[in-house]
C-alpha cells in the first residue's frame, strides 16, 4: 500500500458527471487487463486488439509495460515493492481513462496476484469495469520464442529478479479469459477478446 504524504487536499467535482460525459461522447470506460509472462503475447495481443477496435471507432488506449518504464515509471525498478507501485500507478491511470470514456487495454506482466486484485478493487469501488485477462503461455514456449533475448539474459545471470526464472508469477484465480497463446492465433486471440467486451457491453462507439 503506498504510504499517503498528501495532506489538505480536497476533490473536487466537475460540472459534469461520468453519466453525462459518456452518454454526450456516446463512450463507455473499461479496463482491459493483461497479465502473464514475458514473451506471452500480451503486447502483440493488446496491440491488434488495440489497432482492430480503433479501425472500429471505438475509443481504447493501450498501456504497454515497457512503454510506461519509458516515462511515467521510469524511476521504478523490479523489486517486488517496485513492481507493486508500478501495478498501483496504472491501475490509477487506467481509472482516469475509464472515466474520461476511454477503453483501457492494459499489458503489463503484473506478476502478483494482490496487486492486481488491488487495481481490480479500485475499479471495483468507483463503479467501472474490470476485465483480467490471464495470456497463459508456459514458460517454455515464452523462453522459446524470448522476443527481448531477456529469458537467455536471466537464464545466464545477467538479469536478477526475472519472472518466471528466479521471481515467481501467480497466475490469477479467476481471470475473466484465458487466452491459450500456444494453442490460438493472434486474430484468435483478438476475436476472444472482441467477444468478451462485447458480452460485457463496453464497446460504445464514439
Ligand atoms: P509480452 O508482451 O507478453 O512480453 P510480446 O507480445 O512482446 O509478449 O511477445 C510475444 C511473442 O510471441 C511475439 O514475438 C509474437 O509474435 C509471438 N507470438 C506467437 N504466437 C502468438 C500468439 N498467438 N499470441 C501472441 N503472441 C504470439
Amino acid at each position: 500500500m503506498a504510504e499517503v504524504k498528501a495532506t489538505n487536499v480536497h476533490w473536487h467535482e466537475g460540472d459534469i458527471s461520468r453519466n453525462d460525459r459518456w452518454k454526450a461522447l456516446n463512450a463507455c470506460g473499461a479496463t482491459l487487463w493483461f497479465t502473464g509472462l514475458s514473451g506471452s503475447g500480451k503486447s502483440t495481443i493488446a496491440s491488434a486488439l488495440e489497432q482492430a477496435l480503433v479501425n472500429q471507432g471505438i475509443n481504447c488506449y493501450r498501456l504497454d509495460g515497457d512503454n510506461v518504464r519509458h516515462g511515467l515509471n521510469k524511476n521504478l525498478g523490479f523489486s517486488a515493492d517496485d513492481r507493486a507501485e508500478n501495478i498501483r500507478r496504472i491501475g490509477e491511470v487506467a481509472k482516469l481513462f475509464n472515466d474520461a470514456g476511454v477503453l483501457a487495454l492494459t499489458s503489463f506482466i503484473s506478476p502478483y496476484r494482490a496487486d492486481r486484485d488491488q487495481c481490480r478493487e479500485l475499479h471495483d469501488s468507483a463503479g467501472m469495469t474490470f476485465i483480467e485477462v490471464f495470456v497463459d503461455t508456459p514458460l517454455e514456449v515464452c523462453e522459446q520464442r524470448d522476443p527481448k533475448g531477456l529469458y537467455k539474459k536471466a537464464r545466464a545471470g545477467e538479469i536478477k529478479g526475472f519472472t518466471g526464472i528466479d521471481d515467481p508469477y501467480e497466475a490469477p484465480n479467476k481471470p475473466e479469459l484465458v487466452l491459450k497463446t500456444a494453442e490460438h492465433s493472434v486474430d484468435d486471440c483478438v476475436k476472444q477478446c472482441i467477444e468478451l467486451l462485447a458480452e460485457a457491453g463496453v464497446l460504445k462507439k464514439a
